[in-house]
Parts: structure tokens; sequence; C-alpha cells
């Protein structure tokens, strides 16, 4: 008869022999005896958490195999080989491999000799696959990234979809679903989608206290990015994140020039180079891996010293993701960003621009102003992304606005000169040009349109180009004025405009910081 204890001593014992590990985190336990007794679970647990011994360990305590789904094909073998060096059975099943491969692998599941099947979902979903899977006795399905269900998220996976399936083919199965990111609408989402509503939900804390999260104004973000790196990284690992592939090459190369050992990485690029820049990142010191969002997902290097980002991310998860990557071993670690006006506008734009249906545009225009908030914040970071991840905290104490609080001030005024200013060139201008009329610059654009005659000309000479820009991005991303992308990034008043031009409403905004360059700590050569 197994009681609860012998249960729980029998997960222990495996963990102590097989993995070599003397106790359970966090939520660990629990979720493993939950599993292992034959319920659903649908697991939240940030990146380096320990999610794998969550599966793991219930496929070995229950009879049969477990199939666990992971889109990540690439990490499938480097998983079955280390499972194979503790003694567990695992294979898997993907396109990387040739027919007798696969036939090798089938041959064993039948047999009843795997302990754990890695299975990519477009492989799991052939009916040949499922039919085969009715053959055999099955522990457990781990569906791992479960975020890939949703269609609002950056990971979308159509056949994540299709998944629910199991639900309806083995409804005596117990399934655990695995994501280290999930905001309120992508757990519900997850949970719908899989079927998985009535499921033990495990919500592990979010917070990544190693971490030191620091969002400054981009000026020259190559020349930020190298500054960052020489003072507060010297020599060690870490990922600059960038939107475009252009970007990410002139970047690498710009670094290398500067004497660091920067390497690019992003899906238009050669299997075979991006191969080898990744193993160097994994296995050599003091690597910068300069990468769109290609990068990233599944990679297990403890000693990411810094992570930063040279374009804003679309959305608190994917910043939370890819930040996510740093001091997975516990040691100080930097989230840095880069953050200015044309990330904004290029973000709002590629959502308009997008031929997606109108939901989708909402919620990630919602998304966006969630990340919008966390940059222009005049709080605690941490305490702000926690909140987004539905978890309540105190301030941190180790994030820039935390250890030198940014200063705030009444901005109705500056606003109310821009509004008017946008509004006096008839709402048909773009940023330099309503920037330029409101400080009053000499230019020939301005006498030409007779620019030089309205009554907001020259009413902002007393702010800097950099401070202005500081508070039209912040005007922008608390959606005072909006950029008219079709024609040609004009800016124009919303409806939320007009309460603080009549003076119904005040403004209170980020005061301006000029970009300091960090002070250098002897750099070894
Ligand atoms: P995740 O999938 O959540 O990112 P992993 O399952 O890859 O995390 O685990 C991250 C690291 O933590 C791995 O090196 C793993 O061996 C280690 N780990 C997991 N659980 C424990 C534990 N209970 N005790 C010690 N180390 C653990
Ligand atoms: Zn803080």
């Amino acid at each position: 008869m197994n009681t609860r204890d012998d249960l729980g001593a029998r997960a222990l014992h495996i963990l102590e022999t097989v993995f070599g590990y003397p106790s359970f985190r966090g939520e660990q336990a629990a979720i493993v005896d939950a599993v292992a007794r034959g319920g659903d679970a649908l697991v939240l647990m940030p990146t380096g958490g320990g999610k794998s011994l969550c599966y793991q360990i219930p496929a070995l305590l229950r009879d049969g195999v477990g199939v666990v789904i992971s889109p990540l094909i690439a990490l499938m073998q480097d998983q079955v080989d280390a499972l194979a060096e503790v003694g567990v059975r695992a294979a898997f099943l993907n396109s990387t491999q040739n027919f007798d491969e696969t036939l090798r692998v089938e041959r064993a599941l039948r047999a009843g000799e795997l302990d754990l099947l890695y299975v990519a979902p477009e492989r799991l979903m052939t009916p040949r696959c499922l039919d085969m899977l009715e053959t055999v006795r099955i522990a457990l399905f781990a569906i791992d990234e479960a975020h890939c269900v949703s269609q609002w998220g950056h990971d979308f996976r159509p056949e994540y979809i299709r998944l629910s399936v199991l639900h309806e083919r083995f409804p005596q199965v117990p399934r655990i679903a695995l994501t280290a990111t999930a905001d309120h609408q992508t757990r519900a989402e997850i949970a719908h989608r899989l079927q998985l509503e009535d499921a033990h939900m495990f919500v592990s804390s979010f917070d990544r206290p190693n971490i030191r999260y620091q969002i400054v104004e981009k000026a020259n973000g190559r020349k930020q990015v190298l500054d960052f790196i020489e003072s507060e990284h010297a020599g060690d690992a870490g990922i600059v994140y960038c939107l475009s592939r252009k970007k990410v090459e002139e970047t690498a190369e710009f670094l290398n020039e500067n004497g660091l050992t920067a390497l690019p990485y992003h899906a238009g690029m050669e299997f075979a180079t991006r191969s080898v820049n990744q193993s160097r990142f994994l296995r050599e010191d003091g690597i910068v891996m300069v990468a769109t969002i290609a990068f990233g997902m599944g990679i297990d290097k403890p000693d990411v010293r810094f992570v930063a980002h040279l374009d804003l991310p679309k959305s608190i998860e994917g910043y939370y993701q890819e930040t996510g990557r740093a001091g997975r071993d516990g040691l100080p670690a930097s989230a840095w960003m880069a953050y200015g006006l044309q990330d904004v506008v290029q973000q709002r734009r590629m959502i308009d621009e997008s031929d997606a249906d109108e939901t989708f545009k909402r919620v990630q225009a919602a998304k966006l102003d969630a990340m919008l908030g966390l940059c222009e914040t005049l709080h605690c970071r941490r305490v702000r992304l926690l909140d987004y991840f539905g978890q309540p905290s105190q301030p941190c104490g180790n994030c820039d606005t935390c250890l030198n609080p940014p200063r705030s001030f009444d901005a109705t005024v500056a606003v109310q000169k821009l509004l008017s200013t946008i509004y006096r060139v008839d709402q048909r201008f773009g940023a330099m040009h309503v920037l330029d009329v409101l400080r009053g610059a000499d230019s020939e654009k301005i006498k030409q349109w007779g620019h030089d005659k309205v009554s907001t000309f020259g009413i902002g000479a007393d702010r800097s180009e950099a401070e202005w820009r500081a508070i039209l991005r912040q005007s922008i991303a608390l959606g005072l004025i909006a950029v008219d992308h079709e024609s040609y990034g004009a800016l124009k008043l919303t409806e939320a405009a007009r309460p603080i031009l009549k003076g119904q409403e005040t403004v209170q905004l980020r005061e301006y910081q000029k970009p300091v360059k960090a002070r250098r700590t002897s750099k070894p050569k």
C-alpha cells in the first residue's frame, strides 16, 4: 500500500540516488506528489527553477513511460544524454532522426524499455505516433514550454493548440504543463486550450533577486552598451538583444572592434555558423552573444552575467524571459536596457501595420503599454515586474529606480506647449519638425511653412532637444499623442490630450536624466 509518506520517501530517494540532490526546491515536492498520484498540474516556475524534475521524477515513480512534449528539438539529444548518464532510460523522436533511429526508439518504447520519451509536438500529432502511444503504458504527459499554446505570445506554435487531443484520447493519463512565463491571460489560455481548467496550479515566485534591473535613456545605444559592459561586466559572458538581424550584425562588429569577443546569432544565418557561435558561447568564457530573440530559449548556461536590450521588447513576458537568462547560478547579474522615443514609435508601428485582426492588435497594444509602464515607472522596477505576474512585493533596493530614484516633475505646462504646437502645425508633421518649432529653430522647413509665425514658435526654447524628446516619448507612452504612420509619422492629439490642454488634468513625468557615462573600473586588457 502506498501511503502519502511512502510516496514522498520514494520521490526523495530518487532525487538523491538518481539525480544526486539532497532536497527538493520550492514547490517541486508538492508538484511531484500531485502528478505522481495521477493529478493534472499547471506549473509556472521561472527559468532555472527546476521544472524538469517535476515531471522526470513522477515519470520514474509511475508505471510506464513519461512522454515529454517539447518544441526545443535542438536540446533533446543533450537532455537524453544527461538522463542516460544518471541511468534513466530516455529517448527522443523528432525530425532530425533517420528512419532506422526512429524504428529503434519505437521498438524500445513498445518493449517497455523507456522511462522518458521526448517528442516534438508536430511528431506527436501524427496518427502513427498517437496510435503507437495507445498501445503502450503511459506514466504521464509533460507539456514543456506550455506558453507556446498562447496565440498572443511571441512563441506561438500552432501544433500546441492541438495538444488538447491528449486529454481526449488518453483521459486517464495525468498531464503536467510547464512554463516559465505566463501572465494572467496566458495562464487562462493555457488552462483553457489544454483543457487543464481543473488542474492543480503551482505558481512559484517569479522574483530573481540576484538580477539588477536598469533601464536607461537611449542616446547612442551601442556606445552605451559598450560602456555598460566595460564598466560593469568586463570579461563576463552576456547576451545583447537587438530587434533586427542587421542590427545584430552591426552591433557584434562594433563590439568586436572595441575589444570584446562578440558573436552574432539570428535566424537568417547559416545553421552551421549559428551552431558554432552557440557552442562557443556555452563553452568559452567571456563571450558576448549579440542576438535576436531567436537565441536563448532552452539555453542552459548558468553564468550569463548580463542581458542587455538595445531595443524594446514587445511585452513584459518577453523582457522577463530574456532577462531571466542572466544569473541562473544565483550570483549577481544585470538586466540592462537602453530605451528611447524611437522604440515606442517603432513598436506601435509594428502593431498598427501588422495584418492581424483587431482583437490581436488590441492585446498586443496592451502588452506594449505594460512594457512602456515598466520603462517609465518612477518606482521600483521589480515591484512593477512582479506585479505584472500577479505577485505583490516591496521595493527591492537592487534596481536603478531604488538605487537612484528618478525625480518626477509637474510637466503639465510643458506638455501643454507640446500639444499646442502639434495642433498649430495642423497635426501634419513628425517629431523632428514639431520639436524644431517648439524650440524656435532656424530651419528652412519652418520658414517654408510659415511656422515661425505660429504662436507656439520658440516657447520651448528653455529645454534641450533631449529633454523635449523625453517629454514627447512619455506623452506617447501615456497615449496623449499618437504617431500616424500612414502620414509619415505625423504627430496627432488623442482624446486623452483634451483635458490636459484645457487645464482640467495635470501630468507628472519622469525628469530627464542626462546619460551619465558609467564610472570605469580598471579593466584587464
Ligand atoms: P528550468 O527547466 O525550470 O529552467 P531545470 O529543470 O533545467 O530548470 O533546472 C535548473 C537547474 O537546477 C539544473 O541544473 C538542475 O539540475 C538544478 N536543480 C533542479 N532541481 C534541483 C534541486 N532540487 N536541487 C538542486 N539542484 C536542482
Ligand atoms: Zn527596486
